[in-house]
C-alpha cells in the first residue's frame, strides 16, 4: 500500500483496532501525534482521562504547527470527532497536503479481546460506543473529502514480508549497455587512499548491480557540490584506473565540455577507455557553462552559440575518429584529411548529450546517442521532447539513451532518511529538502524509478546526497532493476 507522502493522516478506529501499532510500523514517532500519548505527557498516564482537554489542546498546536511545515502528520485519535476532523483538514488543504483517512477495519471481537487484555482496558460500554461511532464515521470520509485507506487485520499481518521481499529482488543485473542506474561520483575524499577509496566504490556499484560509474569533468569543484578546495580528480585519468579494477561497469564522464580539450583528444581518451575495458566506456558531452574553470585554466569560453557550434562539431570528429578505417572525412561541419585513430575502439561508443535547452536537445537528438536533463518535471518534459525528436529524424527510440540525472536522498529506513535529511538540509525546510531529493528508502526509490521507466526513460545517473563510502552505494542494489 503506497500512501501519498508527505500528507496528513487521519486514524478511524476504536481501541485495540491497532491505530498505534499501524502508525509505529510506518512512520517516524515524531510523526505521530497520539491523544493517548499526550495524555500520559500531560496527566498520569496514557488512560487519564480528566487529562483530556490538556491533551488534546496540545495535540492541536502539535498538528498544526507540523502541517505548517508541510511535514507528515499521523492523527492517532479515535478519529469520530467531525468538527477536529474538519479543521484538520482544512489545515491540510491550506498548505497543499493530501488529506488520508485511514480505517482500522478490525472486527469488533478482536477490538474487544485485544482492549481486555490491557492493563487498563476501556469500560466495555465505552468500546461499544466507539465502535458505533467509528462505523458512523466511515460513512462520512469521503464526502468530507478525504481520501480514504482501509486497512484490514489480515492484510496486516501480509505487510511484514514487504521488506523482505525487496531484499529478496536485489540480486545483482546484468548489464550490456547504459540502461539502468549508473552511479554518479561527485564528491571525492581529501585525505587517505584516493585510489583504494575509488576501487572500493567502484566494487560495491558492481556488487549493487548498477550499470556503470560516471564522474563529472570538471576543473574546479562546483559550488553545488562542494568547495572550490574540495578534490575532483581529473575524469579520463580516473576512469583509466578504474578500467583496471571493474569488469562489468560502463565507465564515462558525465559531461565532458567541448570546451576543455579538442574533440579529437577527447575521442583519443574514450577510443582507448574502450579498448581498456573491452567496450565499457561512454562519454557526455556538453556545451560547458562554468566560465570560472575556464579561466582559471586558460581556455576560452566562447558564446553560447559558438559552444554549441563546438558540440556539434565535437560530436561529428569524435564519430569520425571512431568510424573503421583511416579514409578522409568530409562532413556537414567538420573535414578530416584522415582518420587514423589506433587502437579502435570495441563496438559503439554511446555519446550522451547533457543540457536542456532546445538547440541541446536537437543536436542530441540529430547527432547524439542520448540526452542528460534532470529527473525534475521540468526535466521529464524534455525526455518527452528528446524522444519526440529522435522520432522526428527517424531514428528508433529503441537504440537511444534518454537519461536523466537524480540527486536522492537514501536512508535505510524512515528514520534514517528523516536523520539524513536534518543532516544535509542546511538551511533548507525540511520538506522542501526532503521533496527535491525524494527522500525515501531504498526500496521507494526503486519504485520512483521504475515510474520514470515508463516514461521512457531509459537510465538514472544517480548522485545520491550525503555518499560517502561503499556501504551508501551498495545500499542502492534496489534501484538496479528498477529499469527492467
Ligand atoms: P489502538 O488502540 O487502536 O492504538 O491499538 P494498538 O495499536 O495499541 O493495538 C492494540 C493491541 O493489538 C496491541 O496489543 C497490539 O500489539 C495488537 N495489534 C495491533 N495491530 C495488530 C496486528 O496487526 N496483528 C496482531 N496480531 N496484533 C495487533
Ligand atoms: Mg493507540
Amino acid at each position: 500500500m503506497s500512501l501519498p507522502d508527505p500528507a496528513l493522516v487521519v486514524l478511524v478506529g476504536a481501541s485495540g483496532s491497532g491505530k498505534s501499532t499501524w502508525a509505529a510500523s510506518r512512520y517516524r514517532a515524531d510523526e505521530v501525534v497520539s491523544s493517548d500519548a499526550l495524555r500520559g505527557v500531560v496527566g498520569s498516564g496514557e488512560h487519564d482521562l480528566d487529562a483530556s482537554a490538556d491533551a488534546f489542546s496540545l495535540l492541536e498546536q502539535v498538528v498544526a504547527a507540523r502541517l505548517g511545515r508541510r511535514l507528515t502528520t499521523v492523527v492517532d485519535t479515535l478519529g469520530t470527532d467531525p468538527a477536529r476532523r474538519r479543521g484538520w483538514r482544512d489545515a491540510a488543504r491550506a498548505v497543499g497536503l493530501p488529506a488520508v483517512a485511514v480505517f482500522l477495519d478490525t472486527p469488533a471481537g478482536v477490538c474487544r479481546s485485544r482492549n481486555a487484555a490491557r492493563d487498563r482496558p476501556v469500560p466495555s460500554r465505552v468500546l461499544t460506543s466507539q465502535l458505533a461511532s467509528v462505523a458512523a464515521t466511515v460513512d462520512l470520509l469521503e464526502a468530507e473529502g478525504w481520501q480514504v485507506v482501509r486497512v484490514a487485520t489480515d492484510e496486516r499481518a501480509a505487510t511484514g514480508d514487504a521488506a523482505e521481499s525487496a531484499r529478496a529482488s536485489t540480486s545483482p543485473a546484468q548489464h550490456e549497455d547504459l540502461r539502468g542506474v549508473v552511479l554518479q561520483l561527485s564528491r571525492f575524499p581529501a585525505e587517505g587512499d584516493l585510489l583504494a577509496w575509488l576501487r572500493d566504490m567502484a566494487g560495491a556499484a558492481e556488487e549493487a548491480g548498477l550499470a556503470g560509474l560516471a564522474l563529472m569533468d570538471h576543473l574546479i569543484q562546483i559550488p553545488q557540490v562542494g568547495r572550490a578546495w574540495d578534490p575532483i580528480p581529473e575524469p579520463w585519468v580516473t576512469l583509466g584506473a578504474l578500467a583496471a579494477s571493474t569488469s562489468r561497469l560502463q565507465l564515462g564522464t558525465l559531461v565532458t565540455p567541448v570546451t576543455f580539450r579538442a574533440p579529437g583528444i577527447t575521442a583519443k581518451a574514450v577510443a582507448t577507455l574502450s579498448a581498456l575495458t573491452g567496450g565499457r566506456a561512454f562519454v557526455g558531452v556538453g556545451a560547458g557553462w562554468w566560465e570560472r574553470e575556464h579561466t582559471a585554466y586558460g581556455l576560452g569560453f566562447p558564446s553560447a552559440r559558438a559552444r554549441l557550434d563546438a558540440l556539434e562539431q565535437g560530436i561529428e570528429t569524435m564519430k569520425a575518429l571512431w568510424a573503421p578505417g583511416t579514409k578522409p572525412y568530409a562532413g556537414r561541419r567538420v573535414s578530416l584529411p584522415e582518420t587514423t585513430s589506433y587502437p579502435r575502439p570495441v563496438g559503439d561508443i554511446p555519446v550522451i548529450v547533457g543540457g536542456g535547452g532546445d538547440r541541446t536537445l536537437r543536436i542530441a537528438a540529430r547527432l547524439g546517442d542520448g540526452c542528460n536533463v534532470p529527473s525534475d518535471e521540468a526535466g521529464l518534459a524534455k525526455v518527452a521532447r528528446y524522444l519526440a525528436l529522435v522520432a522526428e529524424t527517424g531514428r528508433d527510440r529503441s537504440t537511444v539513451h534518454a537519461t536523466v540525472l537524480d540527486l536522492p536522498l537514501v536512508g535505510r529506513d524512515r528514520d534514517d532518511v528523516w536523520s539524513r535529511v536534518e543532516r544535509h538540509r542546511g538551511p533548507t525546510a525540511a520538506a522542501a529538502f526532503a521533496a527535491r531529493h525524494h527522500a525515501g528508502t531504498s526500496t521507494e526509490h526503486a519504485a520512483r524509478l521504475a515510474g520514470l521507466a515508463d516514461l521512457g526513460v531509459t537510465t538514472a545517473f544517480v548522485a545520491p546526497v550525503g555518499l560517502d563510502g561503499p556501504d551508501d552505494v551498495l545500499a542502492l542494489a534496489p534501484l538496479a532493476t528498477a529499469f527492467g
